[in-house]
């Protein structure tokens, strides 16, 4: 077959030869926080930051690293329960210079009453605005090229409606709105602010869902690419926003969730 002349032979490669397909970060000498990152899709992206040189400290809602069975390798713990303003206050007094703040931790609550709803709404938005507000001025001394960046991982439960999670939706809905704000507010002192969107992942969170055969296949055969997300796959997101190579990205949205979306 005819070969344009300004091809290299890479057809001639082993496939094991081809580095295609892999983005290596390096986030070395850089501080990153990331809520709830003792399980699920914090996990992996303090596993992922870890990974890629930077200094990671996550949270959880337990006393101390010891009290989880998993915890991602090379990072530090701190207590933080979000519906507890204390413990806020408490992390941004000792966070000195901070480069990166994943605000990850978040939950779907149950029915539909007025306190779950409230619950959904304090744990889902209101902490991420108060621990964003708290560490601006820690995130504001960073060093990182491109500036400081703050992820906040919201759900495509943003972007539809659903009888199951009334507040989780509105939260995360308001979280995509909140970004923006904070993107306006924060740009001046060098801090990026941007979203996630991810669709369906098997979590702690989700695994009774991804567990359920016809749940299971609903959620494939409404994606175009065929399958669930996996946590990785959220973190190279996080990953991608937060480093220099997204330098002009700011008060964006990003969706990751096989294309589900568009097919709603
Ligand atoms: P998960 O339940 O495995 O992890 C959630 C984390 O948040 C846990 O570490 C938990 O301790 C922490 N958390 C919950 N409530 C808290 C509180 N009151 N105080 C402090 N920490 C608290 O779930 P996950 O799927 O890994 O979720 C991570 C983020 O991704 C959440 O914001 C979730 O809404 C979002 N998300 C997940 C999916 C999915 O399919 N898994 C889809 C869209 C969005």
């Amino acid at each position: 077959m005819a070969t344009l002349s300004g091809w290299h032979k890479v057809d001639s490669l082993m496939v094991s030869e081809s580095v295609c397909g892999a983005v290596d970060f390096c986030f070395a000498g850089l501080r990153v926080v990331v809520t709830g990152g003792t399980r699920g899709i914090g996990l992996a992206i303090a596993s992922g930051f870890a990974a890629a040189g930077a200094e990671v400290l996550v949270t959880g809602t337990r006393p101390a690293a010891a009290d989880y069975a998993v915890f991602p390798a090379g990072c530090g713990y701190q207590q933080l329960r979000l519906g507890e303003r204390a413990d806020i206050t408490t992390l941004a007094v000792a966070a000195g210079r901070l480069d990166v703040l994943v605000n990850n931790a978040g939950g779907t609550g149950g029915a539909r009453t007025p306190h779950d709803f409230d619950t959904a709404v304090n744990i889902n938005l209101n902490s991420v605005f108060h621990l964003t507000d708290a560490l601006s001025d820690s995130l504001a001394g960073s060093r990182l090229r491109g500036g400081a960046s703050v992820i906040n991982v919201a759900s495509e439960m943003a972007l539809f409606g659903s009888p199951h999670f009334y507040g989780y939706g509105a939260a995360k809905a308001a979280i995509v709105q909140l970004t923006r704000s904070f993107c306006v507010a924060l740009a001046p002192r060098g801090i990026r602010v941007n979203a996630v969107l991810p669709g369906s992942v098997p979590t702690p969170m989700t695994n009774a869902y991804a567990e359920d055969p016809a749940v299971h296949k609903m959620v494939c055969d409404a994606t175009p690419l065929g399958r669930w997300g996996e946590p990785e796959e959220i973190a190279d997101a996080v990953l991608f926003l937060a480093s220099p190579a997204a330098r002009f990205i700011s008060g964006h949205t990003l969706v990751v969730d096989g294309g589900y979306s568009i097919t709603k």
